[in-house]
């Protein structure tokens, strides 16, 4: 079974801001990297078809933004 991405850290996050908007601070935010590519991942979208897996950017509103550190949802 293939395993999520890690968790981005702090900086990866603050490297977003910005350019990702809400996905920049949300708990939901898998960041999958290529050698010269960064991609914003929703793995909200692998339990809900209403959520992109792949959001266009930035998102300025989404109903399924949960900030960091927010434990429901
Ligand atoms: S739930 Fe919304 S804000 Fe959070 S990662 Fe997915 S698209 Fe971005």
């Amino acid at each position: 079974m293939k395993r999520p991405p890690p968790s981005p850290t702090e900086a990866e996050r603050a490297e977003l801001t910005g350019r990702a908007g809400l996905c920049a601070s949300c708990r939901h935010l898998q960041l999958l990297r290529s050698p010269n590519s960064l991609f914003v991942r929703c793995a909200r979208s692998d339990h809900d078809t209403a959520f992109p897996r792949y959001p266009p950017l930035p998102v300025f509103a989404c109903p399924g933004h949960a900030p960091t550190g927010e434990v429901s949802g």
